[in-house]
């Protein structure tokens, strides 16, 4: 059965092509299928979701809350942000997607859902269907079946990975200042010969180039006034980027990290300005930007998890180096 949805102001339009157009306009739409139902957007690849799914309309854009099974779901969590790697690797991922997971039914991150499908949370593409994509290896899922991380009162913790660090890691309560997880602490990502784990990625090392005006007016809505090209300054406080110094010579603000590197990603691309540790040079008109890792550095390192699998470590031992201050539970945790 095929169903098309569209949003009317806080009405959900619904239109049946079988047996002729037959159309109802609902306050809201339940759907509830003996087989998985399929999300097709226009232009986007169709996602699988579940066989139970609530569409409700906001000033005429659909909402849709699908009801997923957790170890599905950290499945499908795992493919997504690590589909390549090896299955240690994935497997260390798989608890991390779980105990997130675990986290938001305790302390839902949205309204009406613990989770989103975006980065916000964690990414997920649905459970693929094998018509429409790649099957989701269940392994990494039921190799740790149940395990999550727990922190010193039992709850499941908040973590955190992102994907090369660069060769350390950040402590979530430096990085974002109130996030509560003081167990989240800085290691660093090194091999035994001194390496970074996740020297061969190709963001441990980058570099771009921008135009200085471009960069003066992407800064503005952090130091809250225009900016001068010519005596831009940017400067890192702390050698991981935690802390910033914005301005010109009209005067300087200190600025966190994680907000520069959001605003110079939306502005230049998140594949650009990659971290919130990079150098900036003035180069003539341009600024030469050179930084390293990719993402906020908290966490679970995902290049250094590959490597270390590659090199024998275990699921088990890549959570211990990356959080060493967290304890592992098995066993129900509902
Ligand atoms: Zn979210
Ligand atoms: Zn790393």
């Amino acid at each position: 059965m095929i169903v098309r949805l569209e949003g009317r102001g806080r009405r959900v339009r619904a239109c049946y092509a079988e047996g002729g157009p037959r159309c109802r306009d609902l306050p809201e739409l339940e759907l509830s299928c003996e087989v998985p139902v399929v999300l097709a957007t226009p232009g986007g690849t169709p996602r699988t979701f579940g066989h139970r799914l609530r569409v409700k309309a906001q000033g005429g854009r659909l909402k849709v809350t699908a009801r997923v099974e957790v170890e599905g779901y950290v499945a499908a969590v795992v493919h997504k942000e690590l589909g390549n790697a090896p299955l240690e690797a994935k497997k260390a991922q798989a608890i991390l997607a779980r105990t997130y997971a675990a986290r938001a039914i305790q302390d839902p991150r949205h309204e009406g859902a613990p989770l989103c499908d975006a980065q916000h949370c964690q990414a997920f593409a649905g459970l693929f269907h094998s018509k429409y994509g790649a099957s989701i290896d269940p392994e990494p899922a039921q190799s740790t079946l149940s395990e999550i991380l727990i922190e010193s009162d039992d709850r499941p913790t908040p973590v955190f990975f992102h994907a090369t660090c660069g060769g350390r890691t950040v402590a979530a309560n430096r990085m974002w200042p109130g996030a509560q997880a003081p167990d989240l602490v800085a290691i660093d990502d090194r091999a035994p010969d001194g390496s970074a784990w996740c020297k061969g990625s190709a963001h441990h090392r980058w570099r771009a180039k921008v135009d200085a005006a471009e960069l003066a007016r992407a800064l503005v809505p952090l130091v809250e006034r225009s900016l001068d090209p010519r005596t831009l300054r940017l400067v890192q406080e702390d050698d991981d980027g935690v802390v910033w110094r914005i301005g010109d010579r009209a005067g300087i603000r200190r600025v966190p990290g994680a907000r520069l590197q959001s605003t110079l990603g939306r502005a230049f691309g998140y594949d650009q300005v990659r971290s919130a540790r990079f150098t900036a040079r003035r180069r003539g008109t341009s600024v030469v930007i050179e930084g390293e890792g990719l993402g906020h550095g908290v966490g679970l390192c995902q290049a250094g998890a590959a490597a270390r699998a590659q090199a024998g470590q275990d699921a088990h031992a890549i959570i211990e180096a990356y959080f060493p201050k967290l304890r592992l539970k098995t066993g129900p945790w509902r």
